[in-house]
């Protein structure tokens, strides 16, 4: 593509990286309204600006899903935004939603040249701006499709692996099936992510542009129960599956007092306030009590979800106990910011022993240790330590664990030859491939919890390959 910014690239250089504008912490504590309103026309272009249209540019290498970042900024300095959108759109389904969740500082913003003595060009600011662009003025072209096939592909799961993978296969001209459990799209980002960070409507934009494409959804249909997968071959006529039912099982520390009243797994608490309303309540009959103190066990993006959700429910102190360091935190460092900005109390390198109740069985107390960070354990990360004598007492109401989660076994234990790894994943290859000929897998199920991007990665690879099997087109041959 051809360079369209005039500007040197000392000029280019001299310009500071746009702020995005946002939602006061003071007012939005008070709401479940979208924190951040992205940029506007006039900061993009300037953003835009900065970017220095490099020929061999690192910020794609970052990017999980390889979009063409350089392309995209060059049709946003042309304003151009529904072709700076349709551009990304070539690699990424789902490009509303990336803007506002993908953590782009350990991505294509990590790997940006400009990032190495300066900030990088603030990409995942510029991808929300026209993604919204092409939704606000509704230009959503859907793609035409050359060549229609046969065989019909079967995706379980509607999350961001199930939705890429129906999308991409779509467009190569598959009729798809997206086989949902729950009674409504998205998977974590409907029950997950809460309304602040991604608002639903953009998420049922970005859902209506995949059906646009062809893709059926059939919601609470749970495979395993509903039908197995065996069932979805042999009766239903599907040629090939994608599984993508990602990882929605809570773990817990199995520490004492887990049992009593108010002490709940972040997903649970994000899902009842976020799929079955409570924060609406009373338009909603599921409300849901957090008391005045509230102490949220994590130090990733669910564990600052569930904090701040907390804190907009009316809870006086909303704490994070962390047992590692903030630099080992694996949340958004702008969540963490806005946080912070919120009145989220951070309690690092502290860890829970024990919950304590009252008379009534409910969380009256959480009883924690200091820790002190040892030598690297397996994942390179320094290994928290308790510091003995250091225990303290802190009085809450509520305790909501945010410490992981595992896959479901349900499909797992349907599906005869399936093989299984690492608590519970589906073993797949390098082709998204299990071991059962025509499953393939991906997303969180493959993965344990990852990304939002991550598992779009794996779906539209998992799509490709799928095609090529369906095809018999054999490995190093190129498809079209
Ligand atoms: C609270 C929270 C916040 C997060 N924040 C971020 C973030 O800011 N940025 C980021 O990149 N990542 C974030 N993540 C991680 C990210 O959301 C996940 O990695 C991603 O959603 C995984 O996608 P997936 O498609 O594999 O699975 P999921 O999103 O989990 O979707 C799986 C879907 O499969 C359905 N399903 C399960 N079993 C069946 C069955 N038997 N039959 C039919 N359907 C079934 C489920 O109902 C679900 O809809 C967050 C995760 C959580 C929990
Ligand atoms: S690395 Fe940075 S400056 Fe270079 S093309 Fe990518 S966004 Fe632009």
């Amino acid at each position: 593509m051809t360079r369209v910014n005039p500007m040197k690239p000392s000029e280019r250089m001299k310009i500071q990286r746009q702020e995005p504008l946002e939602q006061s912490p003071e007012g939005r504590i008070e709401n479940f309204l979208e924190v951040s309103y992205g940029f506007d026309a006039d900061r993009t272009i300037v953003e835009a600006q900065r970017c220095l249209e490099c020929p061999k540019p690192l910020c794609v290498d970052g990017c999980p899903v390889e979009i063409d970042i350089p392309g995209f900024i060059t049709l946003v300095l042309q304003k151009d935004f529904a072709g700076a959108a349709r551009k990304i759109r070539e690699a990424n389904a789902l490009p509303a939603i990336c803007g506002r969740v993908c953590p782009q500082e350990t991505q294509c913003e990590e790997l940006c040249v400009l990032g190495k003595k300066l900030t990088p060009v603030a990409i995942g600011k510029l991808e929300r701006f026209v993604a919204d662009f092409e939704m606000e003025h509704n230009l959503f072209e859907v793609p035409s499709v050359s060549e229609h096939h046969a065989e019909r592909v079967g995706v379980v799961g509607s999350g961001p692996a199930g939705l890429t993978c129906a999308a991409e296969l779509a467009r190569m001209g598959y009729g798809v099936t997206v086989f949902e459990a729950l009674h409504d799209v998205g998977g974590v980002l409907r029950y997950g992510i809460p309304e602040f960070r991604l608002p639903k409507k953009i998420l049922d934009l970005e859902a209506e542009r995949v059906r646009a494409l062809g893709v059926e959804i059939r919601t609470n249909f749970v495979v395993g129960r509903t039908a197995t997968i065996d069932e979805l071959f042999d009766e239903w006529g599907y040629s090939a599956i994608f599984l993508a039912t990602g990882a929605g099982s809570p773990m817990f520390m199995g520490i004492p007092g887990e049992q009593l009243m108010g002490v709940y797994s972040a997903n649970e608490f994000l899902t009842r306030v976020n799929l079955m309303g409570a924060w609406r309540f009373p338009d909603f009959d599921t409300p849901i009590r957090v008391g005045r103190r509230v102490a949220v066990i994590g130090g990733g993006n669910t564990a600052m979800d569930a904090v701040r959700t907390a804190r907009r429910l009316g809870a006086e102190r909303a704490m994070l106990l962390y047992r590692r360091s903030r630099e080992e935190m694996p949340a958004r460092i702008e969540e963490i910011h806005h946080a912070e900005q919120e009145g989220i109390e951070l309690m690092l390198l502290s860890a829970p022993t024990r919950i304590l109740g009252n008379d009534q069985g409910h969380v009256r107390a959480l009883e924690c240790i200091r820790m002190e960070l040892g030598d690297p354990d397996d994942s390179g990360r320094r290994r928290p330590v308790p510091m003995e004598g250091s225990e303290f007492v802190l009085e809450v109401e509520t305790v909501i664990e945010a410490i992981g989660q595992l896959p479901n076994p349900i499909i797992q234990s349907t599906t005869p030859g399936l093989a299984t790894g690492h608590r519970g994943t589906v073993k797949t290859d390098e082709k998204q491939a299990t071991s059962r000929p025509g499953i393939f897998a991906g997303g969180d199920l493959a993965r344990g919890g990852a990304t939002v991007i991550l598992a779009m990665r794996d779906g539209r690879k998992a799509a490709a390959e799928i095609h090529r099997y369906l095809r018999g087109i054999p490995p190093g041959v190129e498809t079209t």
